[in-house]
């Protein structure tokens, strides 16, 4: 008679967070067939590729979101719905907030980026960050109600990078769409509107945003909220708070960029401030071989990189490679960015491109735009 010698465990694989990377990573399962996968994943998955189209009203609710605890099991691991709340990384454990704990053999983190803003006033106006992007069809449900009653919003967008220009012509579109007004002031601290954009692209943007009837300040920091607007000194004032000015608004729109989730510096992991969970360029935690982070809440001990979906999803690949790799005891490889990354704005009507100091503007853009970002929802 033969005794079948017991099954060796499997390898448990953990990853916490259905961000952009883990959900592509799905895609990469074979890779890790010897493991026992399972994510964790809170529920909040929102497409941000897809924001502009929600707070337009173009897209419903439902197109910016799919559902990771399917798709996860379509890959064969298994979905928690939760939120991990502590780490002990020495001892290979994970607590989530309802109190399980998940033991792992290995760990890949995809926590995704918060947006931050100066605290709300009451009575001051209404504050709204652009993550989670739920956050802005709250705002879109909030100013149709507005528009329908006849009002005139008076709506400030603070932050002259990509997610500010677009949200300035994406409320425009909303406004238009409800059939009503809204005064919209777009502000930067900067001296000009997209930081290291070709000035001929800027030029551009500037004439298509006056046909838009969209204002725009620059050297304008908005330092907080007070009764009926934002206070802000003016770059050109060096007075520091004797010199602080007040902007009228009803809606203050923040899209200062995007900053590490809360709590990161509680894992008991590195992080460098500001930027995030330190990596190696192998995506490992410095000194945590069996701990990786991808995504806008990781960040490369090497480079700065700006946070964008392109880069964790190029991550992800790696990321699959090198949690494979961990578990055979073969080398890892290291994951090395795209020099330029091309930059596509929904503006509404129009699209703008700029790859380095190359730009194209128009509706093929917005076209290119819109067709990206439906094949990156298309995995569902
Ligand atoms: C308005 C807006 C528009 C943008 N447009 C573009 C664009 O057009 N192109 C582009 O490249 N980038 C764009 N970005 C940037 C883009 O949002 C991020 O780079 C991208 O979402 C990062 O993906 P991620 O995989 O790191 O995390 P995310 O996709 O943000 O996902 C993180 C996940 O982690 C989960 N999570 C968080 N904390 C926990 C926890 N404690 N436990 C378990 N799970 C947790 C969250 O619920 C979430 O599902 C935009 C951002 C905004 C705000």
């Amino acid at each position: 008679m033969t005794i079948a010698a017991p099954r060796a465990e499997r390898p448990r694989l953990l990853l916490v967070g259905a961000g952009h990377v883990h959900l592509q990573l799905l895609r990469h399962r074979r890779r890790l067939a010897d493991a026992e996968v399972t994510l964790v994943d809170p529920g909040g998955f929102w497409h941000a590729g897809t924001a502009a189209g929600l707070l337009s009203g173009r897209h419903a609710a439902h197109e910016g979101r799919l559902d990771p605890a399917r798709l996860a099991r379509r890959h064969g691991v298994t979905p928690i719905r939760g939120r991990l709340a502590s780490l002990d990384p020495e001892a290979k454990r994970a607590r989530l907030e309802d109190g399980r704990t998940l033991p792992f053999s290995l760990l890949s983190l995809n926590l995704g980026s918060a947006s931050r803003c100066p605290p709300p006033s009451s009575p001051g106006p209404r504050v709204w960050t652009i993550k989670p992007v739920a956050r802005l069809l709250a705002l879109r449900h909030r100013l149709e109600r507005e528009l329908a009653r006849g009002h005139a919003p008076r709506v400030l967008v603070v932050g002259g990078g990509a997610s500010g220009v677009e949200i300035a012509c994406q409320l425009r579109q909303l406004a238009r769409r409800c059939g009503g007004r809204a005064e919209i002031l777009l502000v930067t601290r900067e001296e000009r509107l997209l930081e290291g954009a070709p000035a001929g692209a800027v030029r551009w943007l500037m004439r298509h945003l006056a046909r838009q009837e969209i204002s725009v300040l620059v050297g304008v920091e908005v330092t907080g909220h007070a009764p009926g607007g934002v206070t802000f000194t003016a770059a050109d004032h060096g007075w520091g708070e004797d010199s602080l000015q007040w902007l009228a608004a009803d809606h203050a729109v923040h899209a200062t960029g995007l900053a590490p989730p809360e709590g990161l510096e509680r894992l008991g992991l590195p992080v460098i401030p500001g930027r995030g969970l330190a990596v190696e360029e192998t995506l490992q935690s410095p000194g945590f071989p069996d701990v990786f982070a991808a995504g806008d809440c990781a960040a490369l001990v090497s480079r700065v990189l700006p946070k964008l979906i392109l880069h964790g999803r190029h991550q992800a690949a790696v990321l699959a490679d090198n949690l494979g790799a961990r578990l055979a005891g073969a080398p890892l490889t290291a994951y090395v960015p795209r020099r330029v990354a091309t930059t596509l704005l929904d503006l509404g009507d129009q699209g703008l491109a700029i790859r380095g100091q190359r730009w194209w503007a128009g509706r093929l853009a917005l076209a290119w735009k819109r067709r990206l970002d439906r094949g990156l929802l298309d995995q569902d």
